[in-house]
């Protein structure tokens, strides 16, 4: 044990050992006839869903099925991590290990997270509260240093971005008070907003600091808030003096069967696209809120949510209840948080505050799953957003669906996991049904898209020449000329079969049902040939697509003919 935690946690902690399951030392998939815990061999859980739900079986105490997963999500080893039942019990068992009651005290910086001081109070300890400061909510360094020296609080609770302010706290501040407890106090940063930053975690340096631990959290940028799972990443020997005080078996598994799902790439990748709309969202909104009269100052946020002062905070708040919007009254005067929520809800509430008279348009933006014997594709689309995630399995058609998305002007994340062992025939045909679904469902009613458009693309200094057009009438129509000069394309050690070219986009107007014109007019190369072919039907699509800006449906008439012509 670090010389650090033998001094500062309490003595009953160090003298105590974990709780031993007899299941700890068994691994959770195996075959054994398991009699050691007084289970029920039979569940009311089965009988009512009519499968083996497992649920007769206490859990895994360590959580072991997402220790892999977090290790790799967060870069630590397994040994550094403890799973909690939400980031809540972290700080609970923070508190009961380390803190005495009526001697010990912990460190927090107001205004802040609420739990820290409630677990404090709950062990009987006091809180030491050294305010941020009040321009821009950063550390009050100076004070919280000479707080360590002074009043020895075995904790410090650090909160980056932190809440209710939603700012990011300078890395040089949060660095020297870490510098400054060494041998004195433990350092928790609370990072539960941090995926919604741009910046690396603390995590990355539990080797410099082993003071120092740091909390993550599903609840927010996962929304797996009613799952209740939290991550604390630090020294090993903390994470043992944790796990002394932890419950028996702390994480339901209904909590890790549903976390382990959640956090599948393909959903992560979608999860990646929404939130960054969501944060598109959250700017938005600190823009509109500034104009109504009520709202007098929006503090920049760097999370999902938004911290606001206004004339009157009860008064805000009733308008908005009466119109079916709870947002948070905070303990400073005349300040209100609000979570982002989607855009229709966003709208709402700033119609509620008279700053818009209707909603605007809505999200043109959809998701589309497909899974056969051979593949399986989840991709979303958003016709708004700039912006791609590919990953099909075949470097260059990964490469051609990003010209899709870029020249096409819309985002597209794809995640495709596939059998290429016979060939990339299904993956690029399932790829093409399922972008083609999304953007169909995207485009709704079609309601003030232009629905024609048409490019001529060139590439390598006029080499190859194709022409496309695009006319989302609803008919699926196919038109693809040209010839390439060879079966396959040799790319990336990939071999693309130039005959998916006209497939891909048969099969896109399919199901996007639209009308799809490709004229390889010129051209030697087959590489060039192929990208001129996704760049003329992306950059065609992409003007199909644009909304006019005004509210009708778009004529069957005009432009189309003269565009093919
Ligand atoms: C929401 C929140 C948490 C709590 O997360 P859970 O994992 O849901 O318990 C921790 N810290 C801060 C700053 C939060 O805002």
């Amino acid at each position: 044990m670090l010389e650090i935690f033998e001094k500062l946690a309490r003595p009953a902690v160090l003298k105590l050992k974990p709780y031993d399951s007899a299941r700890s030392q068994i691994g959770a998939d195996s075959d054994l006839i398991l009699l050691d815990a007084n289970e029920n061999p039979i569940s009311a859980a089965d009988i009512m869903t009519n499968r083996k739900t497992n649920l007769n079986r206490y859990p895994d105490p360590r959580a072991g099925a997402l220790l892999p997963i977090f290790s790799r999500l967060y870069g630590v080893d397994a040994a550094s991590i403890l799973v909690t039942l939400g980031s809540d019990q972290g700080i609970d068992l923070l508190c009961r290990v380390f803190c005495r009651e009526g001697v010990d005290k912990i460190l927090a910086t107001p205004p802040t997270f609420g739990c820290y001081k409630i677990s404090a109070e709950l062990q009987g300890c006091e809180t030491i509260a050294v305010p941020l400061l009040e321009d821009g909510f950063q550390l009050d360094v100076k004070t919280i240093i000479e707080k360590i020296n002074t009043e020895n609080p075995k904790i410090v609770f650090l909160c980056s971005p932190n809440s209710p302010s939603g700012n990011v706290m300078k890395t040089e501040d949060i660095e020297a008070v870490i510098k400054a407890a060494a041998d004195k106090a433990i350092i928790i940063v609370d990072e539960a907003y941090a995926e919604f930053v741009d910046q690396p975690s603390w995590a990355k340096r539990l080797d410099e600091f082993p003071h120092m631990a740091v909390m993550r959290t599903m609840s927010k940028y996962y929304g797996l808030a009613g799952a209740r799972c939290g991550v604390m990443l630090g020294h090993p020997d903390l994470i043992d003096l944790l796990r002394r005080a932890i419950a028996p078996y702390p994480i339901p598994s209904t909590t890790i069967d549903a976390v382990k799902e959640a956090l599948n790439p393909k959903a992560i990748a979608i999860l990646d696209q929404k939130n960054r709309i969501l944060i598109e969202e959250r700017k938005r909104l600190e823009e509109l809120l500034l104009q109504s009269d009520e709202v007098l100052k929006v503090y920049p946020s760097e999370t999902n949510f938004i911290l606001f002062e206004t004339k009157n905070r009860d008064a805000f708040y009733n308008k908005l209840k009466k119109s079916g919007i709870i947002v948070r009254k905070y303990s400073a005067d005349n300040t209100i948080r609000m979570s982002v929520g989607l855009k229709e809800q966003n709208d709402l509430l700033l119609m509620a505050l008279g700053v818009l008279d209707a909603p605007q348009s809505q999200d043109r933006e959809a998701t589309a799953a497909r899974k056969s014997k051979e593949t399986e594709i989840v991709a979303c689309v958003n016709l708004d957003q700039q912006g791609h995630n590919i990953s099909t399995g075949i470097g260059f058609f990964d490469h051609m669906l990003q010209q899709l998305s870029k020249h096409g002007g819309f985002a597209l994340t794809l995640t495709c996991t596939g059998d290429l062992e016979t060939g990339d025939h299904h993956t690029v045909e399932d790829c093409a049904i399922v972008i083609g679904q999304a953007l169909a469902e995207a485009l709704g009613d079609k309601r003030g898209i232009n629905r024609y458009g048409s490019g001529e693309i060139k590439l390598a200094m006029d080499e190859a020449l194709v022409h496309g057009a695009v006319d989302l009438s609803g008919r699926a129509v196919c038109s693809f000329k040209g010839e390439f000069k060879h079966a396959y394309i040799d790319s990336d050690g990939t071999n693309f079969a130039t005959e998916m070219v006209p497939h891909f986009f048969k099969t896109l107007s399919d199901y996007l049902g639209a009308a799809i014109h490709v004229d390889i007019l010129k051209g030697e190369n087959d590489h060039h040939m192929v990208e001129g072919c996704f760049k003329a039907v992306a950059k065609s699509l992409g003007q199909a697509i644009a909304l006019t800006g005004g509210d009708e449906l778009a004529s069957t008439k005009g432009v189309f003919d003269r565009a093919a012509s």
